[in-house]
């Protein structure tokens, strides 16, 4: 079984497909670490993320990037959100993709465009969302607790910024599949948020 969970920036996607992951005993892949160790690649290349063959050779990147931490960094994350709109990066981290999902016994996958190109004959389809604010406070806080001094208004600016070229992209752009299960966590606790996947999912099996 393949379930998708697509979604934007900080909106708990994460978090709660590590936990469908862990109920149904699936496998889990973040696909936007993927993108992330790309634009880390085009920076160690002294490349520009903005030229799509910079970006493409990026694509070749060493698997041990990919425990790198510097990649949890919202400088990653800006960086991947820019690698991303070249349909050549897109097409390069394809396979990988599609194999994760389509092996034996199913798996479950994160990220934008998961439910709508990736696996769109996938049965389960998620789409976690969250208003920009309630997100940006979340990454705040997860800032903070890591000893990261930023102001709350420039996260929040971030992410807007990140959510329109996410969803602006002319390639897969970010966008709750037809068939997709919409699910605001804005008002939602992190377990209330799991519980409340986790039993939309038994149900749309059952
Ligand atoms: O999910 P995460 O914030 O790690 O993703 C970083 C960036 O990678 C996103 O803003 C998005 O531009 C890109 N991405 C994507 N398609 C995916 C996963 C991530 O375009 N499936």
């Amino acid at each position: 079984m393949i379930i998708a969970v697509d979604g934007p920036t900080a909106s708990g996607k994460g978090t709660i497909a590590i936990a469908l992951a862990a109920h149904f005993g699936l496998p889990h892949l973040d696909t936007g670490l993927l993108y992330r160790a790309v634009g880390r690649q085009v920076a160690i290349n002294q490349g520009n993320p903005d030229d799509p063959a910079d970006a493409l050779a990026a694509c070749e990147f060493p698997d041990a990037l990919l425990a790198d931490e510097q990649l949890r960094s919202e400088e990653s994350g800006g960086l991947a959100s820019r690698v991303s709109i070249h349909p050549q990066v897109r097409e390069a981290l394809f396979a990988r993709q599609r194999a994760f999902a389509t092996q034996e016994g199913g798996a479950v996958l994160d990220g934008r465009d998961i439910g709508t190109v990736i696996a769109p004959d996938a049965p389960i389809k998620l789409y976690i969302t969250a208003s920009a604010t309630e997100r940006a406070r979340r990454r705040w806080l997860e800032m903070t607790g890591r000893e990261i001094e930023i102001p709350l208004a420039e996260i929040e600016q971030d992410i807007i910024a990140r959510d329109n070229r996410d969803i602006g992209r002319k390639d897969a752009p970010l966008k709750a599949a037809p068939d997709a299960m919409v699910i605001d966590t804005t008002t939602l606790g992190k377990e209330e948020a799991i519980a409340a996947v986790i039993q939309a999912v038994e149900e749309a099996l059952s």
